[in-house]
């Protein structure tokens, strides 16, 4: 099967190796093969093999490769490789790469409303949004969004609760906030710079040299998994949780219209399937991987682990609903969609007391 596999593979390299789309050869069971092989760019936002996250876009393109036997070819590039991390959505949008994988939130520029789809601060878990999106009417919502720009959306991938982030300063209250240079974009950005925070937002590629260089005291990322193959506890002294800003950030897969309807239905389907199984799979990935890395942090590293204090997370928290109202007077799409997952998430919250939560509580008693 594997060698009948690699045969095929390397029959449809060689045959699109001649152009954009050829014919393939039969695959040897006497029926019609399929007959075109698409060959696709898939820009992102995250530096080429970029561990956890940007290994979500290589996964993708492995599988369907794999799925499609070899009609569609993905090639993924990193960042700066074909357009830098923060123009994904245009290129993708015209067409200069058929597909883009990054964060939605990274274009709140283009529309505020982009937030949305990645994470809201106190808002939902990463099973909650799942279930938003492809059960609770998101995904429709997100369609509605992008088809302006020219661009389909898939969910693709969520690393669950993230931490609050790596600090070189202790937050014992909202004062230590104030003055405060932290990477961290999104809404979470506009909450922190209600309370006196200069947010900014830098690619992934360079938080690190941006955290040694002291042009940042702060700096949010994804987990323990993710952050300790950054090596930022040699950057900062102090890892702060709960990540109260992505409480369960979805990652996007955009492809560009006309190339998304170019596809016959059974591409289409192994595209939306292999997205929603890269979805799943990067969370399965941190849910198994970020316990022990956590220890290494904290044992191995001398990482200083703090919570930040209720008083901090209410006074986020207000300012949270007070940005979101804001936003939602002032663009009546984003109030559509904040609607729709608040609505979501006050159910949500009614069903986890009595499933997750109270799971929870009951398996510490003994
Ligand atoms: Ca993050």
């Amino acid at each position: 099967m594997k060698t009948k596999i690699a045969i095929m593979a390397l029959v449809t390299l060689l045959l699109a190796g001649c152009g954009g789309a050829e014919q393939a050869a039969s695959d040897g069971t006497g029926q019609a093969a399929p007959s075109q092989v698409y060959k696709w760019k898939m820009v992102t936002t995250w530096p080429k093999n970029f561990p956890g996250l940007g290994m979500a876009a290589e996964n993708f393109a492995v599988m369907v490769d794999r799925m499609s036997a070899g009609r569609l070819q993905v090639k993924v590039y990193g960042a700066g490789q074909l357009v830098p991390a923060m123009e994904v959505f245009d290129a993708v949008s015209q067409g200069t790469a058929e597909m883009g994988h990054g964060a939605a939130y990274y274009w709140k520029g283009k529309t505020p409303t982009s937030a949305l789809f990645t994470s809201i601060p106190f808002g939902l878990n990463a099973q909650e949004m799942n279930g938003w999106l492809h059960y609770g009417g998101g995904m429709e919502l997100w369609r509605e969004l992008y088809a302006p720009f020219n661009l389909v959306p898939l969910a693709a991938g969520n690393t669950g609760v993230q931490m609050a982030g790596w600090f070189n300063r202790e937050i014992n209250s909202l004062a230590d906030l104030k003055g405060l240079k932290m990477r961290i974009p999104g809404l979470g950005g506009e909450v922190m710079s209600r309370v006196g925070v200069e947010a900014v937002n830098i690619p992934g590629g360079e938080l690190y040299t941006s955290m040694q260089t002291g042009v940042i005291d702060a700096t949010e990322w994804v987990g323990p998994y993710n952050d300790l193959a950054f090596g930022f506890h040699q950057v900062a002294k102090y890892y702060y949780y709960p990540g109260w800003h992505e409480p369960g950030p979805t990652l996007e897969l955009i492809v560009n219209q006309q190339a998304y309807a170019s596809l016959p239905p059974d591409l289409q389907a192994i595209v939306e399937a292999a997205a929603r199984a890269v979805n799943q799979d990067m969370l399965d990935d941190y849910t198994a991987r970020n316990n022990a890395a956590l220890n290494e942090l904290v044992n191995s590293h001398g990482v200083e682990l703090r919570q930040l204090p209720d008083d901090v997370l209410a006074e986020l928290h207000r300012v949270t609903e007070q940005v979101l109202e804001e936003l939602s007077a002032a663009d009546p799409m984003f109030k559509k969609v904040y609607g729709s997952q608040k609505a979501f998430q006050e159910q949500a919250v009614e069903y986890g007391k009595i499933s997750e939560e109270a799971y929870y509580r009951a398996r510490e008693l003994k």
